[in-house]
């Protein structure tokens, strides 16, 4: 294993094959996809619509598993994991963050920002923790500029705002790996620029892994690398080549 922290990747595919089937037909949608995400990097994935960015970045969420090829994160293979398995990686040390941002419409914002943390832990190891929870959640949401909202509930935010919480959620059990899917793709541009603003912050000052999928190029610009997904396989190219 390499010595230097900067270029140990912390999450690699290997020859990532899936397809779906629909009736008797099988549409191909990963054909060898091969890519490397460095610790403290910041990754988009661009492509066209149906180009399999979100079949990709749910494979390396653990949320779905390909038909043949490995996934490894921190020098372990995911793509087998139980489901138990599967369960920690996702409750610990992987983010997850999706176009229509998922809260739960009953919750306050900071209320949906602990729910993870109520999941992870039993009622009584939530309740003998909840001060230490609650001030990091209110940090988080400081972080991503909605300390004046933390008790709204989702109905009563824009979707900027929504996003914010869910960001905000994601990384409440304090990932190594942040996953975004489209995290813009629901925003206009101004707010989509500013939710890209919180991402850079997070990758810049806290050097958060982040690998971000988006079919938009100039937020796919905002990363340092942007990684094509063309026919399920990936092309590389440098941001300042581009
Ligand atoms: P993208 O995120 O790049 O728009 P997706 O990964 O969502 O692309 O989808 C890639 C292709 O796989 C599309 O043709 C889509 O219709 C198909 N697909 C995605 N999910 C399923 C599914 N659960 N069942 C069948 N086909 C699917
Ligand atoms: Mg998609």
């Amino acid at each position: 294993m390499s010595t230097n922290p900067t270029f140990a990747p912390i999450l690699s595919t290997v020859d990532l094959h899936k397809c779906y089937r629909k009736g008797a037909i099988e549409v191909p949608v990963l054909n060898g996809a091969n890519l490397s995400v460095s610790e403290g990097e910041m990754v988009s994935i661009i492509g066209q619509s149906g180009s399999g960015k979100s079949t990709l970045l749910h494979l390396m969420g653990t949320l779905d598993q390909p038909d043949s090829g490995e996934i490894h994160f921190q020098g372990n293979r995911i793509d087998n994991l139980t489901a138990a398995g599967r369960d920690v990686l996702r409750n610990r040390y992987i983010g997850l963050i999706f176009q229509f941002y998922h809260l739960l419409p009953e919750l306050t914002t900071i209320e949906n920002v602990l729910a993870p943390m109520m999941i992870r832990h039993s009622v009584w190891g939530y309740w003998a923790n909840r001060r230490k929870y609650r001030e990091r959640a209110k940090e988080l949401l400081e972080t991503v500029g909605l300390s004046h909202r933390l008790n709204h509930k989702p109905r009563e935010l824009s979707g900027g705002e929504m996003q914010r919480t869910a960001i905000a959620r994601a990384l409440i059990s304090e990932p190594i790996l942040l996953l975004a899917d489209e995290p813009t793709g629901n925003l206009d541009r101004q707010t989509g620029e500013e939710i890209l603003t919180v991402l850079r912050r997070l990758n810049d000052e806290r050097q958060l892994t982040i690998v971000m999928v988006t079919h938009d190029p100039s937020i796919a610009a905002g990363a340092d690398r942007t990684i094509q997904l063309v026919e399920g396989r990936v092309k590389t190219s440098n941001q300042a080549a581009a």
